[in-house]
């Protein structure tokens, strides 16, 4: 096993956020997983995961013992009637997997595309774009316990997804590392373009009846159009939750602001656009310090240019407060602040 001292965190978070890790570990196999574990120093230090650093604000230097996510592979497990299952390690660019599934005939994540990360990430928040989940796709994952060393496998029941959540940010929260994940990609393959931007780009191209190829190329399009280039502008993507109320309170909102744009749930509660929220009370374009609230989406916030943990989290809790001050709503940051 091997420590490195003094490592800067700043090229491994993609907001771009300057932070020393005391001590890092790279993590390539199970085995490495357990040689931490059994450490007679390490095995005890509370530890911190990193996978591509793309859903996480950095506000300090971090005492615990990061453990640098790095577990490669990827393979059709298995050709069934019903399905391609897919395998692959934990520390593979996400991304990347989707392409390649892609190019190798096995459709179903191209509405996934171009979001960043790992893959040993994507169950842990049940990463979601365009109408589907990671676990619309997810067979199961192998994880190795941070206290035993015991390996482990855990279904998609054992996983408790639910809107950008898991087991992996509730009982399981640093306790488990995710080394690998199996998708199972349904036959026969079926588009799903139900989100307005997607239908938009299906009617303006013509085409009726889009490959999986297709519908990728358009998934890119639209969020290269509507997002921050991580290299250009430092940013966690979509920056808060999108907030669940009832249909009493969207009701009396709706009295006040009748253009809230809201999405009616199948249990009757309703889930409301953050962005809206944050862009009705003026927040686009708005900074504090080098911290800013992106000009095309209210949703995400940037780093402008040598920005600190500190002020992304200050401009964060007075758009908190502010969205709270006239909705009433309290906003749910999406990535995880350390
Ligand atoms: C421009 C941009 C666009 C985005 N768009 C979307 C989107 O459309 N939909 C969406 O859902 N998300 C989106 N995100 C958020 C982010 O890409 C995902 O959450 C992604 O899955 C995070 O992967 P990561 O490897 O970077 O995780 P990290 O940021 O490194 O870690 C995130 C959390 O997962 C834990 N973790 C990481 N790896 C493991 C592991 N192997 N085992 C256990 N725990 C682990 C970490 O401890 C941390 O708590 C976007 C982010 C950006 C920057």
């Amino acid at each position: 096993m091997q420590i490195e001292t003094g490592v800067n965190l700043r090229s491994y978070n993609t907001f771009g956020l300057p932070a020393l890790a005391h001590r890092l570990v790279r993590v390539r196999s199970d085995a490495d997983v357990r040689a931490v574990v059994d450490h007679p120093e390490h095995g005890r230090a509370p530890k911190f995961l990193l996978g591509g650093g793309s859903n996480v604000v950095l506000t300090r230097d971090v005492q615990a013992l990061v453990l640098k996510i790095e577990v490669r592979g990827r393979r059709l497990l298995e050709e069934r009637p019903d399905a391609f299952i897919v395998e692959a390690g934990a520390g593979e660019n996400w991304h990347d997997l989707v392409d390649w599934t892609l190019a190798q005939g096995w459709p179903g994540l191209e509405n996934l595309g171009l979001i960043p990360g790992t893959v040993g990430a994507a169950p842990v928040q049940n990463i979601g774009a365009y109408g589907v989940e990671l676990q619309d796709r997810f067979d199961s994952l192998d994880a190795v316990d941070l206290v035993t060393g015991r390996s482990v496998t855990l279904t998609r029941a054992m996983c408790h997804f639910g809107y950008r959540d898991s087991v992996f940010k509730q009982a399981l929260a640093g306790k488990s590392v995710i080394t690998r994940v199996r998708l199972r990609l349904p036959r026969p393959w079926q588009p799903v373009l139900g989100y307005v931007d997607l239908e938009r780009r299906r009617v303006e191209s013509g085409v009726a009846m889009p490959d999986a190829r297709q519908v990728f190329e358009w998934v890119c399009a639209i969020r290269r159009a509507k997002l921050p280039d991580p290299s250009e502008f430092g940013n966690a993507g979509s920056f808060f939750k999108n907030p669940v109320v009832s249909e009493a309170q969207c009701r009396d909102i709706i009295g006040r602001d009748p253009e809230i744009v809201h999405y009616p749930l199948p249990d009757g509660s309703v889930k409301l656009a953050a962005g809206w929220l944050i862009d009705a009370c003026g927040w686009k374009g708005k900074s504090v310090g080098r911290a800013a609230v992106y000009e095309r989406q209210a949703l995400v916030l940037v780093n402008r240019g040598g920005a600190i943990g500190a002020e992304v989290v200050t401009l964060a809790r007075a758009i908190q407060e502010s969205v709270y001050g006239r909705f009433g709503i309290r906003l749910e940051p999406e990535p995880v602040v350390v």
